[in-house]
């Protein structure tokens, strides 16, 4: 008879916490609190458009992001992402300091140590090896010269979602090493072809569901039976106890402050930041087929512009400073930015806060973060972006966690 595994949270942890559980023969169940899985990683149609879905903010991962690659493969969705242009593989940065062109491409990998596009030289790239000193990116970087403006600063925000005045220098040094530092292959930055929903989240439940998963939508786990240093049954929002056989084991895969509200003696990072993202149709749509475009603006209201299609997705990490605008001045500020940068900008910009988006990746915080057997009940592992994977709150890292805990009773 299979063992089973009860995973709790269908977010990108829980998911591949499941995936790995189904594919390794146990019988899984999988708990989720809403109405839909991949909670912030998931995309929804934008009221009144009959355009593509539009994700919950724009994400990026690494070809060298190695859970996130594994993931894909075992839900046969490999090909569910894309280098976007205009120069795949590279970042393309506007600015009106880099003079009348207005852009500089940042080829990531090792050619942009051996020979750095200018204004960045290599002094400042080498500077980034002090990173694994500790303490805050500030500490470690100069931010103020060329290379600060053009990449550090923005590639520490839109990494740590923590500005580099407080965010933690070794977590940026984990991904700067795990994709930037091992070659122009890992190093290349990828988009959901589609939308994030139909890359990651779609092709796991359906592959969960051809492998016999159990999966509950609309049920919030409320609270854990313990038995000395088991857990013996949980209690869902509908009031069912769901006992836990002796041989079951259980995956907690919420966010920090939920996993506390069911486990109060759990230490969790409490701080968390915004990330403001803003969704535009382009007046004059260009061709809808192509490669999707990525651009870096380190002048503007936006920081990041994605465009597929007409659709153009902004993304402003760390946005905690932003919370006080009204949304017409927010909205007013971002057609600014398309207006420059596609020539074109429609009457109305849609805006979406995500007030909690991540844990800050502060020093202080990230030292807060448990470990997956932190419960100390033998049958309990936590998973999620902000338990303890060595990486910020990262898509990797949560589908790393969710693999780790699923593979630890293996
Ligand atoms: C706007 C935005 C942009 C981002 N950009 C990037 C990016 O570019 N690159 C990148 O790598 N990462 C990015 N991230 C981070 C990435 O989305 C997260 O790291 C990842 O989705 C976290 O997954 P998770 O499973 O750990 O947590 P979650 O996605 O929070 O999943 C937790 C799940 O648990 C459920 N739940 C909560 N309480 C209960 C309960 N009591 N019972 C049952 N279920 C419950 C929730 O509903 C949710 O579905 C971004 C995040 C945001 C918000």
């Amino acid at each position: 008879m299979s063992r089973s595994t009860i995973v709790i949270g269908a977010g990108l942890a829980g998911l591949a916490a499941a995936v790995m559980a189904v594919a390794k023969g146990d019988s899984v169940t999988l708990l989720e609190a809403t109405p839909h899985a991949g909670g912030r990683c998931r995309s929804w149609p934008l009221a009144g458009e009959s355009l593509p879905l539009v994700d919950l903010g724009t994400h990026l991962i690494l070809r060298g992001n190695r859970a996130v690659h594994a993931y894909l493969a075992r839900i046969g969705a490999q090909e569910g992402f894309v280098a976007p242009g205009p120069t795949p593989g590279a970042l393309t940065m506007i600015g009106v300091e880099m003079g009348a062109e207005g852009r500089l491409t940042v080829p990531l990998g090792p050619s942009l140590l051996l020979k750095p596009p200018k204004p960045l030289t290599r002094a400042a790239l080498f500077a980034a090896s002090t990173l694994m000193l500790g303490g805050t990116v500030a500490d470690r970087l100069d931010l103020s010269g060329p290379a600060g403006r053009w990449l550090w600063g923005p590639l520490t925000r839109s990494i740590l979602n923590t500005d580099p005045v407080e965010g933690d220098a070794r977590l940026l040094a984990a991904v700067l090493r795990q994709g930037l530092l091992r070659g122009a292959a890992a190093a290349c930055p990828l988009v959901a072809r589609q939308s994030l929903s139909a890359s990651l989240i779609e092709p796991a439940l359906t592959y969960l569901q051809a492998k016999g998963a159990h999966i509950r939508f609309t049920t919030p786990l409320r609270d854990f039976h313990r038995g000395n240093d088991r857990l013996t049954a949980l209690r869902v929002g509908t009031g069912e106890i769901i006992p836990i056989t002796p041989s079951a084991r259980v995956i907690l895969a919420v966010p920090p402050l939920a996993a506390q509200r069911l486990l109060p003696e759990l230490i969790v990072p409490t701080e968390s930041r915004a990330i403001l993202n803003a969704h535009a149709v382009l007046p004059a749509p260009p061709n809808a087929n192509e490669t999707p475009e990525l651009l870096g603006l380190i002048d503007g209201t936006g920081e990041w512009f994605l465009r597929r299609g007409a659709r153009v997705a902004i993304t402003v990490s760390a946005a905690d400073s932003f919370r006080g605008w009204p949304e017409a001045k927010l909205s007013a500020a971002f057609r600014a930015d398309l207006l420059r940068l596609y020539g074109s900008a429609p009457e109305t910009v849609t805006l979406i806060w995500e007030k909690r988006a991540t844990f800050a990746a502060t020093p202080a915080q990230a030292a807060l973060r448990p470990k997956m057997r932190a419960s100390g009940l033998l049958n309990l592992r936590l998973a999620g972006d902000w338990t303890d994977t060595g990486l910020p709150a990262t898509i990797e890292g949560a589908i790393r966690s969710g693999i780790r805990a699923a593979e630890s009773w293996f």
